[in-house]
């Protein structure tokens, strides 16, 4: 932790120790009503969850984990072949009532607390920026968070996160399978396809979540899967 990133330190005990080093970035939001109902609630040693960050709508950024230790944020998840999402990742929480609530776009605040803080973690972590993910892409059928309103784009364009490819070329796989097999190479926990595509274009072409393959959301995978695998972003 950079102190001058963070405004204050409310200790949660909802942690352990971690089994991995650390890998990954995940962001979420919060899903309450209110950001003090989630504080509470990441707190609550009966609730047995937690994140190391918590980012409020005025961009107020609370420590909650130390991020040496396992905190408990992702739930069962999955990330490229990895099950432990919380002991191979550093969790930040971001204040909305989410699609429960009322989902509402994330503040400028909170963006401008929140990339600073990524920033610093992944530099220290020596992160790869296709390991910085939502919610919902490491548990597709249990999780919508942060949702298709957050501006992952703002974060790429830093490179605080992989951008979303133009999709110039539209690309139809030979069969389903072959989508699924290159979604899970990208990552993805394929074990419920559908649910797994509806995720994929959360994150990549939000204007259209269907949970339906198409030819352009074939196109972002292969530009995703050749960016990171001829090492133009890792
Ligand atoms: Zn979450």
């Amino acid at each position: 932790m950079t102190p001058w990133l963070v405004h204050r330190k409310v200790a949660s005990p909802n942690w352990d120790e971690r089994t991995l080093p650390i890998t990954m970035a995940v962001l979420h939001y919060t899903g309450m009503k209110t950001g003090q109902e989630a504080l509470e609630r990441l707190c609550d040693p009966e609730a047995k969850v937690s994140a190391h960050y918590l980012i409020d709508t005025d961009g107020t950024v609370t420590a909650l984990v130390p991020e040496e230790k396992r905190a408990w944020h992702a739930g069962k998840s999955y990330w490229r072949g990895e099950a432990d999402v919380n002991s191979a990742s550093v969790g930040i929480e971001l204040v909305n009532p989410g699609h429960e609530w009322g989902y509402e776009p994330f503040s400028d605040d909170q963006m401008v607390a929140l990339m600073p803080l990524l920033a610093d973690v992944i530099e220290r972590h020596d992160i790869p920026r296709a390991n910085v993910v939502g919610h919902s892409d490491i548990a597709p059928a249990r999780k919508q968070d942060p949702g298709e309103l957050f501006d992952w784009e703002r974060l790429a364009q830093l490179n605080l996160a992989m951008a979303t490819p133009s999709a110039r070329i539209a690309l139809l796989y030979d069969n389903p399978g072959a989508f699924y097999l290159a979604m899970e190479r990208y990552g993805y926990d394929i074990s419920d396809g559908r649910a797994a595509v509806a995720a994929f274009q959360r994150r990549w072409r939000p204007n259209r979540i269907d949970g339906e393959i198409d030819g352009q959301i074939g196109g972002i995978l292969f530009e995703l899967l050749l960016e990171r695998d001829t090492g133009h972003a890792r």
